[in-house]
Parts: C-alpha cells; sequence; structure tokens
C-alpha cells in the first residue's frame, strides 16, 4: 500500500492511497476530479472509496464525477451525510472500517466544521487530519468554540509520535511564520523550517508532517506550555484561552 499526493486547486492536497499488487485505489478530499482521474489513468488503478474529511467543496468538489465514472463509493461521518454529496456509507466516531484495501478508523474532531473527521490508517502510520490539523497550523473555526477546537486537537496530540500527518492544504510556510513570530528561539522549529524551505525551493509537497515534529514545533498543540501562556500574557495555566489568543493572532497574522 502505498499514498500518492495529489495537488489540486491552488493549494489543496488529496491523496490517493492504492495496493500496488491489484491496483485498487481509494482517495482523501478530492477537491476535484480531473487531476485524480489523471492519475487513476496513468496507473491504472481502479477507484473503489472516496473518504471526505468534511463538507467544504474544496474536499468534495470530485465526488459527482468520480462517482460517475468509477461506480465508486463514498465514505464519510454519519452526521454529516446530508452535506457530504453521494454519501453512500456513513461511519460512527471512534469506528473501525474495513474494506478490501485497508482497515481504517475514523474519529470526529469537531470545530473547523462541526461534522469534522480524521481518517487513520494504522499500516500505513498515516492521519488524514482535513483542514483541522495543518503541519505548523490548525484551521479556522467556522462552526465550533475554541473549546471544541482544542479538545479536538487534543485528541490528535495522542497518536503514536512516528505517525504520518497528511493534512487538507500546503500552508505550511505561511504557518512557520507565524510559529517563528511567537516562538522564534525554538531550535527545532528553525530546523524544520530549514527543511519545509528545501521542499519548497524544489517544488516538493511539505506534507506529510511526522506527529512528533508537530508536538515540537506546531504553536497550535502547545498552548499548554506554561513559557508560552506567558510569552501571550496569560497569567494562570489555561491552555484553551491560550489556544484562543493564538487562533485570534493567527486570523489577523
Ligand atoms: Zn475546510
Ligand atoms: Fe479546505
Amino acid at each position: 500500500m502505498k499514498i500518492k499526493i495529489v495537488k489540486c486547486l491552488t493549494d489543496n492536497y488529496s491523496y490517493i492511497i492504492f495496493n500496488k499488487e491489484n491496483l485498487l485505489c481509494a482517495v482523501v478530499d478530492p477537491s476535484e476530479a480531473e487531476p485524480i482521474i489523471e492519475k487513476i489513468e496513468k496507473n491504472n488503478l481502479k477507484l473503489k472509496y472516496i473518504f471526505n474529511t468534511h463538507h467544504h467543496y474544496d474536499h468534495v468538489g470530485g465526488n459527482k464525477k468520480l462517482k460517475e465514472k468509477y461506480n465508486c463509493k463514498v465514505v464519510g461521518f454519519e452526521k454529516d451525510k446530508d452535506r457530504i454529496p453521494e454519501i453512500d456509507i456513513v461511519l460512527k466516531d471512534n469506528q473501525k472500517w474495513k474494506n478490501e484495501l485497508f482497515e481504517c478508523s475514523i474519529l470526529h474532531i469537531p470545530g473547523h466544521t462541526s461534522g469534522h473527521i480524521c481518517i487513520y490508517i494504522k499500516e500505513l502510520k498515516a492521519l488524514f487530519t482535513g483542514d483541522t490539523l495543518f503541519s505548523l497550523g490548525c484551521g479556522r473555526i467556522f462552526e465550533g468554540t475554541y473549546e471544541e477546537m482544542y479538545k479536538s486537537l487534543s485528541k490528535l496530540k495522542k497518536f503514536p509520535l512516528n505517525t504520518r500527518i497528511y493534512c487538507g492544504h500546503e500552508y505550511t510556510k505561511k504557518n512557520s511564520d507565524f510559529c517563528l513570530s511567537i516562538d522564534s528561539k525554538n531550535s527545532k522549529l528553525i530546523n524544520k523550517i530549514n527543511e519545509i524551505n528545501k521542499n519548497i525551493q524544489n517544488e516538493k509537497p511539505t506534507i506529510p508532517s511526522i506527529l512528533e515534529d508537530e508536538l515540537e514545533c506546531n504553536i497550535f498543540l502547545r498552548s499548554d506550555n506554561m513559557e508560552i501562556q506567558k510569552r501571550l500574557g496569560i497569567n494562570k495555566d489555561d491552555p484553551i484561552k491560550t489556544f484562543a489568543k493564538l487562533r485570534d493572532l493567527k486570523d489577523n497574522f
């Protein structure tokens, strides 16, 4: 099993998960159909499933066309079944689901949208985080509260350290500027930014990121750090308030 990164729209990533032997594949968050069709045809793949992390157009835009062309099934969160176009298979929070390609589990992580999920494939150490966790950032809060988003990110922090984070957008460079503005002396962050810059110069994706790096460098995962709280003028240990302050600062960055 392998994962192919497919660039879509201006800065979206979709992901094709495929089996090299039988050429079956699944796609996560097809923003649009064409780039996915191109990769499928070029590699003679057979599309079986579309997974959607949430209902935004830049994550479901390819559902209809792909389903028409390949007769595949659309998989998503049960509570978002009225907003995910063409949905066929509904999964519940914490549910494990096995198909002919892999076993995966989903987790409800609301905040960006109320029905946002992540998809975890243990055998690939892969976590598809949509617009909730980005490399060095997190999604905007559109349908939830700061506390919900904080809790969702806290759930993601508990995955194994070597988990690969496959997120919905290439926002890493901008996110790194924000992290640096608050955490300029973090040597791990500085090293990570050097790697990121190399990838960008070579026109390579900065994704996947490794959870361990995110825990050390992503400021949104570090709002329980007392030193960072102090820097933001939060006097008593209040990670949710710190997270809210970071999110507001980033919205105006
Ligand atoms: Zn979104
Ligand atoms: Fe998005």
